[in-house]
């Protein structure tokens, strides 16, 4: 999960879970729901899966109507983020004048903010326990409030340490393809993979379920029967897999499993 740099000046000052901050932000706040606007927002897996669930689409209708591809610079793996609306301050499309339209189920990186997570972005230098920044951007006042937060105990208010459990799988493959010589690409049917086991559960389960799947792999039993209908337990099944397909070997190997 990363916030990307709007031209607002991101400082990535390396902070650790224990460290202090104050901030409060309400409804009161005179830039309420400006952090909402001119930003991008990269989507993990979970976001996908509880976006779509809160809008009643399915993967590929939310996938169409709310996010864009494109590929990760230092990985070349494929990222989703919101696309945004067309008016002059680039809104999120989910933004009101009261606030956030999907509140409970809003991603991961407007749960972080004001911190963002660094990981994925520096690795180098990241320990166990991660590294968070302040996304300070002058207009937001709610570092003028007088609440205090640790960055354990605001991960925890905001429910992001739930996210990051769900989709811990999925960020270690990311920082692994990151870890690979510059040279050493992923063939367009190894990215395709990756996109749909990432972010988009339902075609993953036709894939799974319609094509030679799971004659080839033979899960478990349990296992084919928990994925038939939750998508986090899809979700962990697919990374799991696609590490298997991904890294063994050479990363230029062609998956040996295929939409039929
Ligand atoms: S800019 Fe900061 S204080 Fe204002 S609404 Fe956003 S997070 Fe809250
Ligand atoms: S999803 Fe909600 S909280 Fe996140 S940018 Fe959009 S309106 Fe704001």
């Amino acid at each position: 999960m990363e916030i990307q740099d709007n031209g607002a000046g991101i400082t990535p000052v390396r902070i650790g879970l224990k460290s202090r901050f104050r901030f409060k932000c309400h409804k009161g706040v005179s830039c309420f729901t400006r952090c909402c606007r001119g930003i991008t927002i990269t989507l993990t897996p979970y976001d996908i899966i509880l976006l779509k669930k809160r809008l009643g689409l399915s993967s590929d209708a939310f996938l169409a109507l709310y996010t864009q591809a494109q590929l990760l610079e230092k990985t070349d793996l494929p990222v989703v983020t919101l696309k945004a609306l067309e008016d002059d301050e680039k809104s999120c499309p989910f933004v009101r004048e009261n606030g956030c339209l999907v509140y409970q189920d809003r991603p991961t990186t407007c749960r972080y903010y004001p911190l963002g997570v660094a990981s994925l972005v520096h690795r180098e230098g990241a320990d166990d326990e991660g590294f968070f920044f302040f996304v300070h951007e002058p207009h937001c006042r709610g570092f003028e409030e007088d609440q205090g937060w640790t960055v354990e105990a605001w991960r925890r208010d905001q429910g992001v340490d739930v996210h990051d459990a769900i989709n811990a799988e999925w960020t270690d493959l990311v920082v692994r393809k990151r870890s690979f010589p510059p040279n050493i690409r992923l063939t367009e049917k190894a990215k395709a993979l990756f996109f749909m086991a990432s972010y988009n559960m339902d075609a993953f389960r036709r894939f799974v379920f319609e094509s030679s799947f799971l004659k080839r792999y033979s899960p478990a039993p349990e296992t084919v029967e928990e994925i038939r209908g939750d998508d986090v337990a899809l979700l962990r099944f697919g990374m799991r897999w696609l590490k298997g397909v991904l890294f063994r070997g050479a990363s230029e190997e062609e998956p040996d499993a295929a939409p039929s």
